[in-house]
């Protein structure tokens, strides 16, 4: 097997293994770590086509973090991938209408980051091992909602670490933020901040990069790593659903092994669909994805007109996950569709202008997006069509996939990768299904939701708005640093 090693997006000189990746998140320059080729698939897709989840996330995670035995990935993948989730399946395929769905919600905190931050943690703790880390391991985490919470999750009281999560405060859902204030865990530390995702992404990489910071901490006994999707440890195991996703399609007899495929991807920090693309480069047959925006659509302007520009107004809407101007896995498709000088160039052009130029209008990425009323008119769809609830983000892919087949007539079985449980946003769903939700409390909500959908209320949401609220900082986005350093100081 080829030994991969990870290079940094914005100079190629940057080279470190995987499990050092894993533990320092990002490069020190501001870059992003991407291995240094692509592997192909070592065995042919009907052979992995028969594999269990987990033994298919072997088969895939074992040509990526080349620096782990055999024995330690299937630890970290046995551990993850158990009773945490409510499927023996891990991550359904189902059948509705012209669509497959793949239900990326079956875990701990019902959105497909679980996926990824079930194992993120043991991934983690081995590298640290590996590496001889003497240091605690302070995990900083920005959140437009869900990763902050399977963040929390995957880490509380994992020995070694400590979490701190930054969520905006009146940027994400009801359930979203009780989901995070109440969490449990000595280690944990989930904070409010008076400002949007973008501002707590950016506050979060200014701190990787500030060297007397880091340098300060680590007199002290800490390192910083990072739990988003600019860490190499989230993007890998998501590329295990996507063959997933293909296998079972062949299972349910929608395609026959080796026809392609097309993916429609609600995305944000287009890291769930540059692991989709990375499956692509590894072997997967797809033809088309399609990168499906919410009214933030900067992307869908980008793989339009080759012009990335976040100078424009930022909102909030009922897909809160999604809504973000600044995606930083971005960078990573730039640099492997071209190079590391022209990386850094359009990234100092971003930081120095809002605005970069590179046309990428070319490759089988397409840009979609849904405004508002046609997010909630595809839940609504989906329910008269096929009695299927799905939440808001999946209806912005939905919505997206259903825009581009009328553009382009392209048949090609598609499958919308669906990354969150209806629960988590029952309100706007509810609302969408022409349900009066005024004054109604969450509870009654959820019960409204488990008539209409017929799908039981997930145990991890069960009875939320009755448990203690834990946290309950709320902080200025300028204070950021200064409360890391109290917090871990003190
Ligand atoms: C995070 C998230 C997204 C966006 O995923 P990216 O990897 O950031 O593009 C979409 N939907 C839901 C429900 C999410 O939690």
């Amino acid at each position: 097997m080829t030994n991969i090693n990870y290079i940094g997006t914005r100079d190629k000189n940057i080279s470190v293994t995987a499990s050092q990746a894993i533990l320092k998140g990002i490069c020190d320059d501001g870059g992003l770590f991407i291995p240094n080729e692509i592997p192909l698939i070592d065995k042919t897709l009907e052979e992995l086509s028969k594999l269990s989840y987990k033994d298919l996330a072997y088969e895939i995670l074992k040509l990526y973090l080349t620096d782990f035995t055999e024995e330690e990935l299937k630890n970290c993948i046995n551990k993850a991938y158990d009773q945490k989730f409510d499927t023996p399946d891990i991550a359904p395929v189902v059948k509705k209408g012209d669509v497959s769905i793949l239900e990326l919600f079956h875990g701990k905190t019902i959105a497909f980051k679980d996926m990824a931050l079930s194992i993120l943690p043991y991934f983690m703790t081995t590298a640290a091992n590996k590496n001889g880390m003497d240091k605690k391991i302070v995990i900083l985490t920005a959140t437009s909602g869900d990763t902050g919470k399977a963040a929390l999750e995957g880490f509380a009281n994992v020995e070694g670490i400590n979490i701190i999560v930054f969520f905006p405060e009146t940027g994400v859902s009801p359930v979203q933020k009780l989901q995070m204030v109440t969490q449990k865990g000595d280690n944990t530390c989930a904070v409010g901040i008076n400002g949007n995702f973008d501002d707590a992404q950016t506050a979060v990489k200014t701190i990787f990069t500030d060297e007397s910071m880091k340098k300060e901490l680590n007199e002290k006994g800490f390192v910083f790593s990072s739990a988003n999707s600019i860490n190499i440890g989230r993007l890998v195991p998501q590329i295990v659903y996507y063959f997933n996703a293909y296998f079972r399609m062949a299972e349910n007899g929608d395609i026959k092994i080796g026809e392609k495929i097309n993916v429609s991807v609600p995305t944000g920090n287009f890291g769930n669909i540059l692991a989709g693309y990375f499956a692509y480069k590894m072997g997967l047959p797809v033809k088309t994805f399609i990168c499906a925006s919410n009214k933030n659509n900067v992307l869908t302007d980008f793989f339009n007109t080759g012009v990335y520009n976040k100078n424009r107004e930022f909102y909030v809407t009922k897909s809160p996950s999604m809504d973000i101007l600044v995606s930083s896995n971005i960078e990573r498709l730039i640099c492997m569709l071209s190079s590391q000088e022209k990386t850094k160039e359009v990234m100092d052009d971003l930081k120095n202008k809002g605005e970069y130029n590179i046309d990428l209008t070319k490759d089988i990425i397409k840009g979609y997006f849904a405004s508002e009323e046609e997010t909630s008119a595809a839940i609504s769809d989906m329910y008269n069509k096929n009695k299927y609830v799905i939440d808001t983000h999946t209806a912005v892919a939905y919505a997206a996939y259903q825009k581009y087949k009328k553009d382009t007539s392209d048949n090609t079985p598609c499958v919308v990768v669906s990354t969150a449980s209806p629960y988590k946003f029952a309100k706007d769903v509810l609302i969408s299904l022409g349900k009066n939700c005024d004054n109604i409390e969450i509870s009654e909500l959820m019960k409204e939701l488990e008539k209409v959908s017929n799908v039981a209320i997930p145990a991890p949401v069960d009875g939320i708005e009755k448990r203690e609220i834990i946290h309950k900082t709320v902080i200025n986005k300028y204070d950021i640093k200064d409360f890391i350093k109290e917090k871990l100081l003190k």
